[in-house]
């Protein structure tokens, strides 16, 4: 079985219900019958209507975080239960967002992702290094560092096979800098090693290895004509209809 080709959108703490409801019945019409999912990670409050809004199109409506806890006194958060409940299929976790700005560590993104398999909800666990690191060449143990700690104690091939792994190395997120097509393959190849060594030949194989940060109509092409990216998640562009439409066309 062929790795699944995936573009997700990551929407941040943008658009109003209305704002995603109208996005949403512009790009639908356009994700059948595609070589690539089509994944939309959006704030809770947009999860039920863009799942409404989506219908039958085929578009995968997703979160962006979630708590560890099945459910519990934690004021302000968020269970994989009510995000199922809402609609969602999958959460991005581990966003450098996550990492940098609210301080999640790799333990925390660990039990995230135990508490998302658990219930049911597809994780997206995203990797990737600081400027500073990529300078005094660590670039490659913090990527393989982070896999190896969010993913710890995962085991089985059904569960592992759910996974999709995204490599965003923090200098190139929001930032308009992109990593080399050749920069990305290189830390994708990496990161495919540390899987096959730890997980396996077939689970290596079979898992997508998404590349994120300032991913563009411009660059989309070049980046997936990679042999191991075998997707995008795009940030900024995927706010934007036109722009995240032709991304999905670079697929083609
Ligand atoms: C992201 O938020 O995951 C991201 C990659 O953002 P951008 O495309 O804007 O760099």
């Amino acid at each position: 079985m062929g790795r699944a080709t995936i573009i997700a959108g990551n929407w941040k703490m943008y658009k109003t219900i209305p704002e995603a409801i109208d996005f949403i019945k512009r790009l639908a019409p356009l994700v059948g019958d595609r070589q690539a999912k089509v994944y939309l990670a959006v704030p809770f409050t947009a999860i039920r209507p863009a799942v409404e809004a989506a219908g039958e199109s085929g578009l995968v409506i997703g979160a962006q975080n979630m708590n560890d806890a099945e459910e519990g006194a934690f004021t302000g958060e968020i269970a994989a239960r009510m995000l199922l409940d809402a609609g969602a299929r999958f959460t991005l976790l581990g966003h450098s967002e996550r990492r940098h700005i609210f301080g999640e560590k790799d333990d925390l993104i660990n039990r995230k992702v135990h508490r998302a398999l658990a219930d049911g909800l597809q994780p997206i666990l995203c990797v990737g290094e600081t400027l500073e690191e990529r300078r005094a060449g660590e670039a490659q143990e913090v990527v393989e560092r982070q896999i190896l700690e969010g993913l710890r104690r995962v085991k089985g091939k059904r569960k592992l096979a759910t996974l999709v792994l995204a490599y965003e190395p923090v200098w190139a997120i929001g930032t308009g800098e992109t990593a080399t097509a050749e920069m990305a393959q290189e830390m994708h190849d990496h990161c495919r090693k540390v899987i096959t060594k730890e997980w396996g030949a077939e689970v290596g194989e079979e898992m997508s290895i998404l590349y994120g940060g300032s991913v563009k109509p411009e660059n989309a092409g070049q980046l997936l004509q990679q042999p191991d990216v075998d997707g995008l998640l795009v940030g900024g562009a995927s706010l934007h209809p036109e722009l995240f439409i032709k991304i999905i066309e670079a697929v083609e």
